[in-house]
């Protein structure tokens, strides 16, 4: 399997050391051959290219079996024109990675205030409110007069059929069940349309139970009760929202992993951002990068019918639950040691057998 590698800013190079780390181990116990090719993004490629995703990283990637990404300081990047571009939104886009599947679980041995749950939310990721990625050309946010911005939405209903079957067919998979959260009491005709053509998508899974919630109450009802949920599907910012909040619930941001997917790519990324505030200190956590890995490896073994890939994935998953149950993790989780420690705590338990 060959990856790409791009590290990204702020706390991204050390989580991706981590992740690296234990990708090479895990290739090692398993047999998987991962070739690794690294390159920068953000800043670093900024200073050494004059641009933040420099010219033929794209077609790289695309040869690639898949891709890690690491956070950016997207906040940072002004003016699209200078090379200032978002890597995230970049590769989304230009590799139509529709979905982005955000699992969350409590883990034990680590207290959580909300009870245990395990739910996954999946994101619209090539839409929505998102200006700098849904129109063919140009931004959909507009200065019209030096007091006046108009940011527009768009909602298609090719975009929402796929993400709607995308999230049936992983609810079959799981617990059978569907929550649909929308605004479709305010944004009438576009998330009116999200929330029919969701539920005419879930009509051809039988079995399949469907629940929609207003996005405004789920973030009472997912801290009330995040046990209620199995699979929830939302547009893109109420997704993007949505997953910061549950991860956070499971303990901590930094076990926010995810995977963006689409018909023929898909990149492992952290859901959270560059943090900054932490960056270059060792304490970052590692395991939502590790975690985004392991669904980039399951997701490669499913479509190659591989299955040592899948038994990777969930060999490092669990090796991520034990490290947790040990004690043996970064401090926002209640641990002492630091991201480095950290990955090397789940390599250890890896070539340990478990
Ligand atoms: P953030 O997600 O980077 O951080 C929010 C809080 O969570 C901070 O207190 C941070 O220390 C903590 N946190 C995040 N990841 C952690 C980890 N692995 N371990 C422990 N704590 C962690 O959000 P922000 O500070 O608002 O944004 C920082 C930068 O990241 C901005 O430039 C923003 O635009 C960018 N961003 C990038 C992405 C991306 O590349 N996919 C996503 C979101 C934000």
């Amino acid at each position: 399997m060959h990856l790409v590698v791009l590290p990204g800013d702020g706390i991204g190079p050390e989580i991706t050391a981590a992740t690296t780390d234990v990708l090479r181990a895990a290739s090692k116990c398993f047999q998987l051959d991962i070739r690794i090719e690294e390159h920068p993004v953000g800043h670093e490629s900024l200073r050494q290219f004059g641009t933040t995703v420099r010219q033929g990283l794209l077609e790289t990637v695309r040869a690639a079996d898949g891709l890690i990404l690491g956070p950016a300081a997207t906040f940072d990047f002004k003016d699209e024109q200078s090379g200032e571009i978002n890597p995230s939104k970049y590769f989304r886009k230009n590799l139509d990675l529709f979905a982005n599947v955000r699992p969350a679980r409590t883990y034990s041995g680590l207290p959580s205030r909300f009870g245990a749950f395990d739910l996954v939310v999946v994101r619209e990721n090539t839409e929505g409110f998102y200006a700098d990625r849904n129109m063919a050309q140009g931004s959909s946010e507009m200065l019209v007069t030096p007091d006046v911005v108009i940011s527009l939405r768009r909602i298609t209903r090719a975009c929402c059929e796929r993400i709607a079957r995308a999230a049936c067919q992983l609810a079959m998979r799981r617990r059978k069940h569907l929550t649909i959260v929308h605004k479709a009491n305010v944004l009438k005709i576009g998330d009116g349309m999200f929330l029919e053509i969701c539920r005419e998508v879930a009509r051809g899974f039988p079995g399949l139970a469907v629940n929609d919630i207003l996005v405004d109450a789920m973030m009472a009802h997912a801290v009330r009760q995040p046990d209620r949920f199995d699979v929830i599907v939302a547009t893109n910012m109420f997704g993007d929202i949505l997953s910061d909040l549950t991860a956070e619930l499971s303990g901590s941001l930094g076990l926010g992993g995810s995977l963006n997917v689409g018909a023929h790519h898909a990149m492992a990324q952290a859901a959270h951002g560059s943090a900054p505030d932490i960056a270059g200190r060792d304490i970052a956590n590692p395991f939502s990068l590790i975690l985004s890995m392991a669904l980039l490896l399951a997701w490669h073994g499913e479509r190659k019918g591989a299955t040592r890939f899948e038994a990777a994935a969930r060999a490092i998953e669990s090796a991520v639950a034990a490290a947790i149950e040990a004690g043996l993790a970064t401090k926002d989780i209640g641990g002492t040691l630091g991201t480095a420690a950290t990955g090397r705590a789940v390599v250890e338990i890896l070539a340990s057998g478990g």
